[in-house]
């Protein structure tokens, strides 16, 4: 099976390959039983489309409006090493023999399951049985997931982290089919050169034709291709010719695949601490957001149980600045506000995990409208978020009336975080709803509509607490002060 021709991916319409989705009008839609798994389908695709077409923007723009013939796919397939591509190949490195080898069952490769042994690695939320067993096409899917998603540290010590760094976030653009989604998230050649910052003599070829040598992995010495799937683990994967249903994808398969084999690389990317300290710089990966600081730059990572993507949508947008850091938007953003002009409804993609240390407290796959023309319109996003954030402010400002009450302050403050968390929580649909009509109306109505609705639900949550100690007079007495905070002027 070699991923750039054969049908590996896993559709309703049963397996299809790259070329069937890129070059066809069919609406095939992915199945994968994991939004994880469907996430690194995504990500893994448009990077292999970007291997393919290599496109500069203007070719880009071309196959987003007039299409991509099967004979073009094919005509610029010949330019490809394919060979690389092949299943045994993908993405793997065999081990040393005297190497010591981490065996683990496949479960270990979607993150928001708990089959590790070690202290740092609990608190997932899917049960373990559901998935042991997976077809080989499934597992270069789960490889990948695992080279740029998966937390090193879900494996203790024998764990690695990649060129993203551990657990960040993903931003993607979606589009209005699984083929408009590919294309819009493949990299321009020539617009990733000029913002890339590459030397001249970077390395393009793969990690498993030519692996690393040094101990840090340089950023300006990775080319595109190479950093797209860049390695962190020799690894391989058991095949057996056992038949089985495949716990990923749910189709039936000849062989099946219970268990891998890895040994970590011993050097380390720009993405770590070593790897910064030692000035190996960050490579600009192109669907990850980030954040520049003093000391280095730093994926984007969400990190606490109870955080929602909306919070941060303005930073993945547009970018924000504060004093010490500056989150910048992912490449793929730029590259659609600035080198793709198309006219279609589109929506952004935030995904990925909410890791704390080794263990995945929650997930993020959030769907949010975007207006067609993301640098025009980009303000009326910035309105609506930052209602949001004013009115939870807002509701925080209400509560501290009750800290001034004389109780326990882990009591106290254990009601407002509670409410504080519901809200972000509700908002997290509210704004999704509100910026479905972020392209029909006017941003003045937007911002209008957007304060209403979340001053509705900030009350809301503000009563229900007040009902609940009507009966404890001075906590009362402390939220009727509060109240007054919450409704005085909306506007
Ligand atoms: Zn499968």
């Amino acid at each position: 099976m070699n991923l750039l021709k054969d049908p590996f991916i896993s559709t309703t319409d049963g397996k299809v390959s790259l070329k069937d989705i890129l070059t066809s009008n069919k609406d095939y839609q992915l199945q994968y039983f994991f939004d994880e798994t469907q996430l690194a389908m995504l990500q893994m695709l448009s990077s292999l489309s970007t291997v393919v077409l290599k496109p500069t923007a203007k070719e880009l723009n071309y196959y987003l409006s007039d299409g991509l013939s099967a004979e073009k796919y094919d005509e610029l397939l010949e330019k490809v090493d394919s060979k690389w591509f092949e299943s045994e190949r993908f993405m793997r490195l065999a081990f040393s023999s005297k190497a010591k080898v981490a065996d683990a069952p496949i479960t270990k490769l979607v993150s928001g399951i708990e089959c590790g042994g070690s202290a740092n690695a609990l608190g997932l939320f899917s049960e373990s049985s559901k998935v042991s067993v997976c077809c080989p096409d499934c597992t270069h899917v789960l490889n990948y997931n695992l080279h740029m998603n998966i937390k090193g540290e879900c494996f203790g010590p024998t764990g690695a982290t990649g060129i993203r760094g551990g657990g960040s976030i993903s931003t993607l653009i979606s589009g209005e089919n699984l083929k408009s989604t590919i294309l819009l998230n493949t990299i321009c050649v020539d617009y990733f050169n000029e913002q890339a910052h590459l030397d001249d003599d970077s390395e393009s070829r793969v990690m498993w034709d030519c692996p690393p040598i040094s101990d840090i992995y340089s950023a300006p010495k990775i080319g595109l291709e190479r950093g797209l799937f860049a390695l962190a683990y020799y690894i391989d994967f058991s095949v057996s010719n056992k038949q089985c249903t495949c716990d990923i994808c749910g189709h039936t398969a000849e062989q099946s695949v219970t268990t891998f084999q890895r040994v970590k690389f011993s050097g380390a990317y720009g993405s770590t601490k070593k790897g910064r300290d030692s000035g190996a710089g960050w490579w600009l990966h192109p669907y990850t957001p980030r954040s520049v600081k003093e000391d280095g730059v730093y994926a984007v990572c969400a990190r606490d149980q109870n955080w929602q993507s909306w919070q941060e949508l303005t930073s993945y947008v547009i970018g924000k600045d504060t004093d010490k850091t500056s989150v910048k938007p992912a490449f793929i953003i730029n590259q659609f506000q600035n080198k793709l002009s198309i006219d279609l409804s589109l929506n952004l993609l935030v995904g990925g995990n909410i890791a704390d240390q080794g263990s995945i407290a929650g997930r993020v796959y959030d769907l949010y409208a975007m207006p067609s023309s993301l640098s025009k319109n980009n303000a009326r996003i910035s309105l609506v978020i930052d209602a949001g954030l004013a009115q939870k402010e807002r509701l925080s400002l209400a509560f501290n009336k009750i800290f001034g009450v004389g109780y326990d302050k882990n009591f106290v403050g254990g009601i407002k975080s509670q409410a504080i968390q519901k809200f972000t929580s509700n908002a997290q649909q509210i704004i999704q709803q509100i910026l479905l009509d972020v392209d029909r109306k006017e941003s003045g109505f937007l911002r209008k509509e957007a304060i209403e609705a979340l001053n509705k639900e900030a009350q809301s949550i503000f009563k229900s607490v007040q009902r609940k100690y009507q009966h404890d007079l001075p906590l009362f007495k402390a939220l009727v002060k509060g109240e007054y905070v919450l409704y005085k002027a909306d506007n």
